[in-house]
């Protein structure tokens, strides 16, 4: 039986992002009724930056999050700003067209400008680093993609560059893999550093955020909207929904748009010096091409940090872990047996086709959701896309993303089976090819 993922602890898990991170800011819990003219669900990356974008602008806006700003998969992630979708640029262009497809290339390719920008201009404590994503290929086939995948980015003026083995080797310390690219727009954060730095924007701008306000249902009202809480209601005039793979029943189906799939993360005690100084010594962060990324970062206090690789649409179990600390040696041999002295796990939304949805579920409501675990500079995107709507600067048909029309996916009772059985299919995959 498959958990629900708001029923995970109430609290943000004591992960290292968690022990490492500044405090956020004092957040008050909701207490009564309150009145708005937006009122945005979720305090992660797409309802903060909504209600930053928002408050920069002077309306008076009202995050409500059931439990804290970062505590769903805002401050649970590996921390890759990527500049990318799961897909490739041509076949974005070939799914919504030159004209869409292109704008939503170019906006993607501008995330982690949108993403370090914000961190900048308002101070963030979250460590970041941009100093540029590894992808190393799995195989021949996916060496190729990357070819393509730089050639067509050059095409854009994006500076990515292919990699032999031995280049990929010195700068990642694995000779695992024959070979990768190297993106210098994106880089590394403290993911929870991030989400409390936008909830800290928020305030600073003048917009309020609730804790412990979790929204039972949204109904209409005489004007606008009234959004019920376990105790008391928010009157506002337009709503935003950023609930992403933590979604429930606040909306009717809206949960069933997606597949909830848990990811695992686990980071190493300091590593000795010769051991740290041997993987990726040049400071970047690495992820792979298979369907199962396992995304590799090494910290500035030599803790080695393994995510990905594996899930389950389930609770939160040891058997969920046993995968990374396998990788870790079967990537860096060197390593011997190391300890891992954290380890926690998120909710991604996966949706199908691993396209985000831009939903309008009514008049003057709207939710973005289904990153597929690639949500820092999407979400942060598409919250800044929805503040616009919410603000009357563009239709929601003239936002980046193209509005999906609402389906649940009719299969959605069988998400526990089908997230295990994907996930066993590809890890046995990934185990019989050996990368040559
Ligand atoms: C383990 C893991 C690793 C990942 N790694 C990366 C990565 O390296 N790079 C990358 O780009 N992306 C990554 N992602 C994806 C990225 O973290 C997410 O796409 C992004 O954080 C989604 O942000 P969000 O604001 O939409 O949702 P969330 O951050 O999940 O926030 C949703 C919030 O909604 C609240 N909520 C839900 N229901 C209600 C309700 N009824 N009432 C009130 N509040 C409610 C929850 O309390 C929660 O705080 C990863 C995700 C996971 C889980």
């Amino acid at each position: 039986m498959a958990a629900v993922p708001m029923d995970d602890p109430g609290r943000t898990p004591s992960s290292y992002w968690a022990a490492t991170a500044a405090a956020g800011p004092d957040i008050p819990p909701f207490d009564g009724s309150e009145r708005a003219d937006i009122a945005v669900i979720g305090a992660g990356y797409t309802g903060l930056s909504a209600a930053l974008y928002l408050a920069e602008r002077g309306f008076s806006v009202l995050v409500l999050d059931a439990n804290e700003p970062g505590w769903g998969a805002s401050g649970r992630n590996n921390g890759q700003v990527v500049a990318a979708l799961k897909h490739e640029p041509h076949e974005i262009e070939e799914r919504f067209g030159k004209e869409r497809g292109g704008e939503l290339i170019r906006t993607i390719g501008e995330g982690p400008d949108l993403v370090f920008g914000l961190i900048e201009r308002y101070g963030m404590p979250c460590d970041a680093r941009r100093s540029g994503i590894l992808t190393a290929a799995h195989s021949a086939a996916s060496l190729a993609d990357l070819q393509r995948r730089v050639d067509v980015w050059a095409r854009r003026g994006a500076p990515l560059r292919l990699m032999s083995r031995s280049e990929l080797e010195s700068q990642s310390g694995t000779a695992f893999y024959p070979g990768g690219c190297i993106d210098p727009r994106g880089g590394a954060i403290n993911p929870l550093g991030y989400a409390r730095g936008l909830a800290a924007a928020v305030l600073q701008q003048g917009g309020h955020i609730r804790r412990q306000a979790h929204v039972r249902s949204i109904r209409r009202a005489a004007s606008g909207w009234q959004v019920m809480l376990d105790s008391g209601s928010v009157m506002a005039s337009r709503v935003i929904v950023g609930t992403n793979g933590y979604t429930d029943d606040l909306w009717p189906g809206l949960k069933r748009t997606f597949l909830p799939a848990r990811t695992p993360q686990i980071v190493s005690r300091p590593l000795r010096d010769n051991l740290r100084k041997s993987i990726l010594p040049v400071g970047q962060i690495m992820s792979d091409t298979r369907y199962l990324t396992v995304g590799v970062r090494m910290h500035a206090d030599g803790r080695l940090h393994l995510g990905g690789g594996g899930g389950t649409a389930g609770a939160d179990r040891p058997a969920l872990y046993e995968q990374l600390p396998r990788e870790a040696r079967r990537l860096f041999p060197q390593l011997g047996d190391i300890e891992w002295e954290f380890r926690w796990s998120g909710f991604m939304a996966m949706t199908p086709d691993r396209y985000p949805r831009l939903f309008e579920l009514a008049p003057d409501i709207a939710a973005s959701l289904g990153y597929s675990g690639r949500g820092i500079c999407t979400a942060t995107i598409m919250g800044r896309e929805l503040a616009r709507w919410a603000a009357g600067e563009a239709a929601i048909d003239e936002l980046v993303l193209p509005a999906s029309s609402f389906r649940t996916l009719p299969y959605y009772a069988l998400r526990g089976p089908i997230v295990e059985g994907t996930v066993l299919f590809h890890s046995l995959r990934g185990r019989l090819k050996t990368p040559g």
